[in-house]
């Protein structure tokens, strides 16, 4: 059968298919663990719920303007002045079915084919592959060994007359790092200078640790909305526990706002309104939710680098933001898709190889879930891979014995 030879190279995502493998043994009675889910496990705020279930009440649900209802861009204008500091006027920003369809959407709206994309390891699965997906071609920066944080000559060293962007992703997934405000100020002011776009993934913004701050990238311009490279990302569906709304948004320049806005039109006319006044709900509702999801992640935090501590050999960097770290697992093996395979299979816990994230040997944990989660998922491993744990251990009513080593 013949299909697109682009289409076909395009990697599943990691994280969807590891959900999926949950399910299925979930479903077969195992006592599941997931420390590769990427979502909190908390309610959607009240008042996204009530406005969603008003809206849908009336029975009118008709198509919305492709940029987004005016009111949730309203509500995303507020929230860009109290967070950022900056007045957008409507026409700068867009709504899209999640931040992952804004990204698409900027990167199919600037690029030209051949043209290059820097992305920084370790990075979220999808950018590479949302990269090739527009005829671009990533190029990837990887941090020195020990460290996820990228230094500015390495990025500097790969730029070339075809370089059309750099995404960052400040706290990062996978590594749960914030990008120093030095490094940020540099990047900005040499992309505002080559007129390279630099896209903000502020997916996590809020979700940040020990009162650091991730901050806003207009902080590092002088240059108004018009004349900026930087085009901010964000979205409901980390800060809110919002995953299934798929409400994302892009703020740019008039013009690309204006391309995008004809891109989505052809492709998915509108976000669903219903969707979107919930997003207007939790972004113009009680911002609490917020700061009780950011402090019950940072005890989970605490709890997984306790837990990694007692294990020898195991290196981890503290994150500062996001549910996720990348414990460095190299002392056990190099190969992190195997290992994955194993403790999915055999310790029935999801992790993330950290070779989806270009970091080869480390494994992406998420403690998004509840503190039994992380304490019982981290001594599964613990179980399976350190030789001076017990032999034997009860996973459910099963008892499970080591047999690999
Ligand atoms: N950016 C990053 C770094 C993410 O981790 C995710 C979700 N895992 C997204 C964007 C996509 O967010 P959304 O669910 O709003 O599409």
């Amino acid at each position: 059968m013949s299909m697109s030879t682009l289409a076909k190279s395009i990697a599943e995502s990691p994280t969807l298919r590891l959900n999926e493998e949950a399910r299925l043994l979930r479903e077969r009675g195992e006592a599941v663990i997931h420390l590769g889910i990427g979502e909190p496990k908390n309610r959607a705020p009240m008042t996204a719920i009530l406005s969603a279930t008003a809206k849908l009440s009336t029975g009118d649900i008709k198509y919305s303007p492709t940029d987004g209802l005016p009111s949730l861009k309203k509500a995303i204008i507020r929230y860009t002045e109290e967070n950022y500091d900056r007045v957008v006027a409507p026409e700068n920003v867009i709504v899209s079915a999640g931040a992952k369809q804004s990204i698409f959407n900027i990167l199919y709206s600037i690029l030209n084919p051949q043209e290059e994309v820097i992305i920084l390891a370790p990075y979220w699965v999808s950018y590479p592959e949302m990269v090739k997906m527009c005829y671009g071609v990533p190029v990837i920066v990887a941090p020195e060994d020990g460290t996820f944080h990228p230094r500015f000559e390495d990025i500097e060293r790969v730029v070339t007359s075809s370089t059309k962007a750099i995404i960052l992703n400040s706290p990062n997934n996978p590594s749960g790092v914030i990008f120093s405000d030095a490094f940020l100020a540099t990047i900005i002011d040499f992309c505002e200078r080559k007129g390279i776009y630099v896209i903000m993934d502020d997916i996590y913004h809020k979700l940040v640790f020990d009162g650091k701050r991730a901050s806003p990238a207009y902080q590092f311009t002088n240059k108004d909305v018009e004349t900026t490279q930087v085009i901010i990302v964000n979205g409901v569906a980390k800060l809110y526990g919002m995953t299934g709304f798929r409400i994302g948004w892009a703020i740019a320049n008039r013009k690309l706002v204006q391309v995008m806005t004809n891109v989505q039109s052809q492709i998915t006319t509108c976000t669903s309104p219903f969707l979107q006044v919930a997003a207007e709900g939790a972004l113009i509702g009680l911002q609490s939710i917020v700061e009780n999801l950011r402090l019950s992640i940072q005890n989970n935090r605490d709890i997984i680098l306790q837990e990694l501590r007692s294990f020898n050999g195991v290196k981890c960097v503290k994150p500062e933001g996001t549910f996720y770290c990348l414990p460095d697992f190299r002392a056990y093996t190099n190969d992190s898709v195997a290992l994955s395979d194993l403790l999915l299979k055999r310790a029935y816990v999801v992790t993330v190889p950290g070779k989806e994230f270009g970091m080869e040997g480390h494994l992406r944990l998420s403690y998004a879930g509840s503190v039994k989660d992380v304490t019982e998922g981290i001594a599964r491993i613990k179980w399976a891979l350190d030789p001076n744990s017990p032999n034997e251990i009860y996973i459910g009513d099963k008892k499970m014995i080591r047999d690999w080593m």
